[in-house]
């Protein structure tokens, strides 16, 4: 084998979007957005190490949520970087994805997955592949994963793979609500009432928990009334977050998963046993989000 191996786990976090807004729509059919978006240190994990021949296993509490074949976007990324870098180059690898983040609800974890995995192969297999070529590869994946190979707050633009850095955004404590129920994202986009909302305000030039605040105020998920009409427990999710004193609530992407903005990591901890306390049966995680790349090997 005359490429270098090297194992290692790698995070794939979960991406928020703080604020999105639908502003039109290309004439392929794709919507155009404008999207704040962070990532979490809550995430799947990807595990990779050398092996005799190429393996995918699943762990985790959502395990059985998503497929362990070929349509895993796990094995569509390792494919990808393979035709990409040659099949000399890329030698068979075992795969562990430790699911933890609820699928087909509105945090990328598919995308999240595929990053992690072309970020963790690149190393593995030591490639000389810089970030603009994975990004191009990324994005053959699916519009958000050049964002989660970014991992790090960031406005996102066009189908959202047009992505700029937020430098300075400060790490946010955060707690993260799904009721258990998965969105068909396609669905949501149907359903809305209207594709031509004006963009993203100006950023605050002083980033801070009540500047952001103020910001989230004025900006909305143009997702969310469509989402909530096909899926009214998103509206019990947000109830959840206010009543445990959220600073702010949203539904991120499609959903359904929805994020409660809090002003400390302890009173975020607190607000979230509180509403595991109330509904056992919901997704619920205090997390923080990153303030810079999250990909970086364990
Ligand atoms: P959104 O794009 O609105 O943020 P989502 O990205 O959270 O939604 P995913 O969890 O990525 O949605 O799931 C989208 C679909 O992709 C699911 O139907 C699932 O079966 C399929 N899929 C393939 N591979 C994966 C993976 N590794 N993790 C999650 N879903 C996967």
């Amino acid at each position: 084998m005359d490429a270098g191996t090297q194992a290692g786990t790698w995070l794939a976090p979960a991406k928020i979007n703080l604020a999105l807004h639908v502003t039109g729509r290309r004439a392929d059919g794709y919507h155009l957005l404008e999207s704040l978006a962070v990532f979490t240190r809550f995430g799947d994990r990807v595990e990779i190490e050398p092996a005799e021949t190429d393996r995918l296993s699943i762990s985790g509490k959502y395990a059985p949520a998503v497929p362990a074949d070929d349509s895993n976007l796990v094995v569509k990324a390792r494919e990808a970087l393979r035709r990409e870098a040659g099949s000399h180059a890329t030698p068979p690898v075992a795969i562990n994805l430790e699911k933890n983040l609820p699928v087909a609800s509105g945090v990328g974890g598919g995308s999240s997955d595929a990053a992690a995995v072309l970020r963790g192969l690149v190393q593995t297999w030591r490639l000389d592949i810089d970030d603009a070529e994975l990004a191009r590869i990324g994005l053959s994946l699916g519009a958000d994963v050049p964002m989660c190979l970014a991992a790090r707050p960031l406005i996102a633009r066009g189908v959202g793979d047009e992505i700029s850095a937020v430098e300075g955004f400060p790490a946010l404590a955060l707690v993260l609500v799904n009721p258990g129920i998965a969105v068909c994202t396609p669905e949501v986009f149907k359903a809305l009432a209207s594709r031509d909302n004006e963009a993203l305000p100006p950023l605050p030039g002083k980033l801070d928990f009540h500047t952001i605040r103020n910001w989230l105020e004025a900006t909305r998920n143009d997702l969310e009334p469509a989402a909530r009409a096909i899926q009214p427990a998103i509206g019990e999710a947000l109830k959840a977050l206010r009543k445990a004193d959220a600073g702010f609530a949203r539904m991120s992407g499609s959903g359904a998963t929805c994020f409660g903005l809090f002003e400390t990591g302890n009173v975020a901890k607190r607000a979230a046993l509180d509403i595991r306390r109330r509904h056992p049966d919901w997704f619920v995680a205090a997390t923080r989000s990153m303030e810079a790349d999250a990909h970086g090997q364990d």
